[in-house]
């Protein structure tokens, strides 16, 4: 079906009965009043005493079908809703009411409703997704005759796509530590040897912190180590991320420290002295990154 005739079909919902014959559920009383300008924090002095008037923002609240759902819910309601439904438009969320006040509602009236399908709009593109407003009016009467009128729109529509998943962030390779990422695409974790004092660099560096020499070679982690501190990111989240996750700086066995994720644990058992050992995960077609699993607590009896 396409858009013109779904539009059509739709467009010959309205003026047609959302509910028929409603009654409200209890007939206007003082407690309900009551706590709703509690809620409110309304102390108009209108609304209590002997010559008390409801509050004309409680008008739906008179006609409202409570957790039951709405037993007096007309066909043709149901029917255009299931319509937008079939043409994929399976979200719903309330955008906006207006109400007109004809006339005070006090305790004891007893409330009866109509509501129709006043308007369904053309098909509509928003930052939640594509579909159509839907108004209702509701007249709202006592003694047959009209105390108000509230109008309810919502917008059923098709949730617009996700943008596909992000990738994660390339690391920053440059001539200072295109070895350490060459080594890591072959699952080797390579730290930097001082050739003059043997000084353990990592992350690489041009020059040995210790006795600032050039000359370097390098040594393959075993891939033992310990979580020396971590975090845990919640908020916020980056793109290509999904939090929660642990965040660790792993002492090494050879006494270097790395940055990297605890993985294979549950975020929340990650703790400072845990054991960890190196593994390599791939993450899309050209990522691998070094990773840590976690290794799980020891049991009762060990030590
Ligand atoms: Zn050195």
């Amino acid at each position: 079906m396409g858009d013109d005739e779904l539009h059509a079909r739709l467009k010959a919902y309205e003026g047609r009965p959302a509910a028929v014959a409603g009654t409200g559920r209890d007939p206007v009383n003082a407690p309900m009043i009551r706590h709703w300008c509690e809620a409110m924090g309304d102390r108009n002095p209108a609304y209590t005493g002997p010559d008390a008037i409801a509050p004309p923002t409680m008008l739906q609240a008179w006609t409202m079908g409570g957790l039951g759902g709405h037993a007096g819910r007309a066909r043709p309601y149901e029917e255009l809703l299931a319509l937008l439904d079939r043409a994929g438009c399976t979200s719903v969320v309330a955008t906006d009411c207006e109400q007109e006040y004809v006339r005070p509602l006090r305790p004891d009236d007893e409330v009866t409703f109509d509501t129709v399908i006043e308007s369904v709009s053309e098909r509509k593109t928003t930052k939640l997704g594509t579909g159509h407003f839907v108004t209702t009016r509701t007249d709202v009467r006592v003694d047959g005759e009209l105390a108000g009128t509230h109008r309810f729109r919502i917008l059923k529509y098709a949730p617009a796509h996700r943008k596909p998943k992000e990738r994660r962030p390339r690391p920053v390779v440059n001539r200072d530590n295109a070895g350490f990422w060459e080594g890591v695409s072959r699952h080797r974790l390579l730290i930097q040897r001082c050739a003059a004092c043997a000084t353990l660099r990592l992350p690489w560096l041009p020059g040995c912190h210790a006795c600032g020499s050039p000359d370097w070679d390098t040594v393959e982690a075993g891939g033992e180590g310990t979580v020396f501190s971590y975090v845990v990111m919640h908020h916020p989240p980056f793109p290509a991320f999904d939090p929660p996750y642990a965040v660790a700086l792993v002492q090494l066995a050879e006494g270097v420290r790395i940055v990297s994720n605890v993985v294979g644990v549950p975020y929340d058992e990650v703790r400072v002295g845990m054991p960890v050992r190196l593994d390599f995960r791939r993450y899309d077609e050209e990522l691998v990154l070094p990773v840590f699993q976690g290794v799980a607590a020891c049991g009762p009896g060990t030590s």
